[in-house]
């Protein structure tokens, strides 16, 4: 048998006191035998891959059948075997692991992958664990990869592969909390992707251990003999190792010199329960000098993430500042192995409440949603996942490999519009794990989908498409879509019927130029010739005030540039209305056109004042030889003898040529009802 097999097996017995070892020693064979003839790229058989996966995942005290199926893991997806072998030699649940790790490998990072499509890798993750324990097997094969990435030759290739652990390995490995494997990762992908910094921090880190060697060791015995004077036996003391990461971050962060964050030490003290974690910080603040505002209680008052220790820092062998970490087994425990711990172990928290074995899927997203709740940087995703991870997800897959995830029931449709709006907007069919499938095919995890598009401009998407999808994202675009199709339509239509009228008319079809169409918006409250055209075509306008208008301006405009003419406005104030009704509100839209001059709407509001009149709403425009204005005005009134009033109020003042009055429901915005029951002119 290999070292490495004994090594595995050994690792294995020491916490799993009935593991079947033939089982393990069958999956290694059956690993071999797949693997024959393969070679890693470092030049060795490629059935130590999965071994030395397996022998990281004993670190993390992982159960049988997550051994078994990290020897398989690569099975299916690089040998001849299949997945059935697998579940007929080792049973449906090695085979369920392996399937798990086999979908995984389906994803591929690209460099410059969008943010969206980062969150989707990630969340793919969380979700294809039904069972956290295929989470773990996958973090120790890329922990191994990682080992051996110098192999691959391409500097590129290595890059990607780091850049893909740091954005989507690590903060899984994070978010489950398996804190000594993330940061590993992190430490070999800051080496691949900034070897200088790296090495410098590493030279720095083995110069600084070697001058404090001999302080650390001496400062362990102190400690030791300390509390077995004090009646403690059951204890561990560790040394604790920063990661280089973790270091260059602090020193990017901060500011600070490597000797700042670095030159001091670090100790861990392990016990058997909370009461000796107490005694064990009196033993040092006893011994040594605390140095003020460093004690922290995270015992009796954990971290929002559950984390629990008691933290403290002394002065401590030859004034040498020492922090120190006092900690039961169970907390040790669940800092290591995250939520590995929950899955595995049934242990007591505190006196009195044992936390049971997690062995349900939302139990243990719930638990690393807890654990990462106050985590900043992840509350995004988190929220996300929060979200989907309780809802039926699926995961598709673009013809490259970019992963999409889409709720259940969602069809070929769905992933087009995910894609891009215009991927969707000209959908035909598509080709579905290599087959021709309609629009309409519904779409399973795992699928590859490659969407065909038409060339044709006028393709686009019909109505019953509304029917199809699944997915708001895919309707809101589609809806949007028709909405502008049918706006466009109806504009072109109500420019025909515009054109058509003034012909007969006796206008000229382009009677209006760019800046006249603009400003006759405006008289009717649009702010474009578009918007105007669009009302008229759905009805809002009437075709008739539009024509109307028009006669009334050509008048003004064609006949009355000669500002000599003063009587026009009679044949207005003649249509005045007789059956305003007393004693209500009435609000009044009357134009005023004059004979351009300064101060003249000054005039107007001025007298408008006078009569105690209150004015919603003025506007004014120019015609196009600045000779003639029209004032607007939009004003309530209580009575029919003040509107005569004002009638003839404004008639008198100087340059005013005619004074007209609106109506239109949709030229009364401001109380349609009201509008509506004004009398006809
Ligand atoms: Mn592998």
């Amino acid at each position: 048998m290999s070292s490495l097999m004994s090594q595995l097996l050994e690792n294995a017995g020491a916490y799993l006191p009935n593991f079947r070892e033939d089982r393990l020693i069958e999956a290694y064979n059956f690993a071999k035998t797949a693997h024959k003839g393969q070679k890693r790229k470092d030049g060795s058989k490629y059935v130590t891959h999965p071994l030395k996966a397996a022998i990281i995942l004993t670190d993390l005290h992982v159960d049988e059948d997550t051994l078994v199926a990290c020897l398989l893991h690569d099975v299916p997806e690089d040998t001849n075997f299949t997945l059935e072998d697998i579940e007929m030699a080792f049973g449906k649940k090695v085979g369920f692991l392996v399937n798990g790790i086999t979908k995984l490998s389906k994803v591929h990072y690209r460099d410059n992958m969008e943010e969206r499509q980062i969150e989707s890798l990630k969340k793919l993750f969380i979700h294809c664990a039904q069972d956290p324990r295929i989470i773990l097997i996958k973090l120790a094969d890329r922990l191994h990869n990682m080992y051996t990435i110098d192999a691959i030759e391409k500097p590129q290739k290595r890059l990607r592969i780091a850049k893909e652990t740091l954005e989507i390995y690590v903060p899984i490995a994070n978010l489950l909390g398996i804190w000594d494997l993330k940061s590993e990762l992190e430490d070999l992908c800051f080496k691949t992707i900034s070897p200088d910094e790296y090495n410098n921090i590493e030279e720095l880190a083995k110069e600084s251990a070697l001058k404090k060697k001999d302080v650390l060791i001496r400062t362990k015995k102190i400690v030791r003999k300390l509390l077995q004077k004090n009646g403690l036996n059951d204890f561990q003391i560790r040394g604790r190792k920063k990661s280089y990461y973790s270091i260059y971050k602090k020193m990017l962060n901060t500011g600070k010199t490597f000797q700042e964050i670095y030159d001091l030490i670090g100790l861990r003290v392990v016990l058997k329960n909370v009461g000796d974690c107490y005694h064990v910080l009196g033993v040092f603040h006893q011994n040594f000098t605390p140095k003020p505002g460093r004690l922290k209680d995270y015992i009796a008052i954990p971290k929002i993430n559950g984390y629990q220790s008691i933290h403290t820092t002394v002065f401590g062998v030859d004034g040498t500042i020492t922090e120190i970490q006092i900690r039961t087994k169970e907390m040790d425990l669940e800092c290591t192995y995250g939520v590995a711990a929950h899955f595995f172990y049934t242990y007591k928290i505190r006196s009195g409440s044992v936390r049971k074995r997690m062995k349900n899927k939302s139990e243990w997203v719930q638990r690393i949603l807890d654990i990462q709740r106050d985590m900043e940087n992840n509350k995004e995703f988190l929220n996300q996942l929060k979200l989907d991870i309780f809802e039926d997800r699926i995961f598709v897959f673009s013809p490259k490999g970019d992963v999409v995830d889409l709720p259940k029931g969602s069809q070929v449709l769905d992933f087009a519009y995910l894609i891009h709006s215009e991927i969707g907007n000209k959908a035909v069919s598509a080709v579905v794990n290599g087959n021709n499938k309609n629009l309409s095919a519904e779409l399973m995890s795992g699928d590859v989908i490659a969407i065909e598009t038409s060339s044709d401009p006028n393709y686009g998407p019909k109505l019953n498409w509304l029917n199809i999808v699944k997915t708001s994202n895919a309707k809101n675009k589609i809806r949007e879509f028709l909405k502008k199709q049918n706006r466009e339509r109806i504009i072109s239509e109500a420019i025909d019927l515009f054109e058509n009228r003034i012909s007969v008319l006796g206008f000229d079809r382009d009677y209006l130029n760019d800046s006249q169409k603009e400003w006759l918006a405006s008289v009717f409250y649009k702010d474009s010739w578009e918007t105007l055209m669009y009302a008229l075509g759905e009805g809002s306008i009437d075709i008739q005030d539009l024509m109307r208008f028009l006669q009334e301006e050509k008048k003004l405009i064609g006949e009355m540039t000669d500002p000599e003419n003063e009587h026009v406005y009679d044949h207005v104030l003649n249509r005045l209305p007789n059956a305003l009704h007393p004693k209500k509100v009435y609000r009044v839209h009357f134009m005023i056109h004059c004979r351009n001059r300064v101060g003249l709407l000054r005039d107007v509001s001025i007298k408008l004042a006078d009569l105690n009149i209150n004015i919603l709403r003025t506007n004014t425009w120019h015609s196009a030889n600045a000779k003639v204005s029209t004032l607007e005005f939009y004003i309530e009134i209580t009575d029919i003898n003040q509107y005569d009033e004002i009638i003839s109020v404004l008639s008198e003042i100087p340059d005013v040529i005619k004074i007209m009055r609106l109506q239109n429901a949709e030229l009364s915005p401001l109380n349609p009802s009201v509008a509506r029951t004004m009398p006809e002119l």
